[in-house]
């Protein structure tokens, strides 16, 4: 889904969001594989809930979130998702985080005094 929406319809797709979150915490779905396809698109891993050895693909691509589960497949939001999208929002919070422990220690090169690895 990437047309614009009016606003009253951007919240009720934030609340349907919310709801697949709840699912897919509540059935333990979570990201469990990561790679890349060919030309370079992060891809995440989601087990299926109804099958079992059956994994969903979701796919970044186009500034989006493209999986080939059923409910995708008919334009709805599902819980491969928003679970993928939960991995994704830790992945930035640690990239910040990482980010500002880089800033907040000293370059080995600002560091003039001499020390050991043998301590
Ligand atoms: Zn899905």
């Amino acid at each position: 889904m990437t047309t614009k929406r009016t606003r009253q319809r951007t919240e009720t797709a934030q609340e349907y969001y919310e709801r697949m979150r709840e699912v897919a915490q509540r059935d333990g779905l979570i990201v469990v594989g990561t790679g890349h396809t060919k030309d370079g698109r992060r891809v995440y891993a989601v087990p299926s809930r109804t099958e079992k050895n059956r994994w969903h693909l979701v796919v970044v691509a186009h500034g989006a979130l493209e999986c080939d589960c059923t409910a995708a497949k008919f334009g709805r939001y599902c819980r491969h998702r928003a679970a993928v999208r939960d991995r994704m929002e830790a992945e930035a919070s640690a990239t910040r985080e990482q980010r500002a422990a880089l800033s907040n220690s000293p370059k080995p090169r600002d560091d003039t005094r001499v020390f050991s690895v043998f301590k």
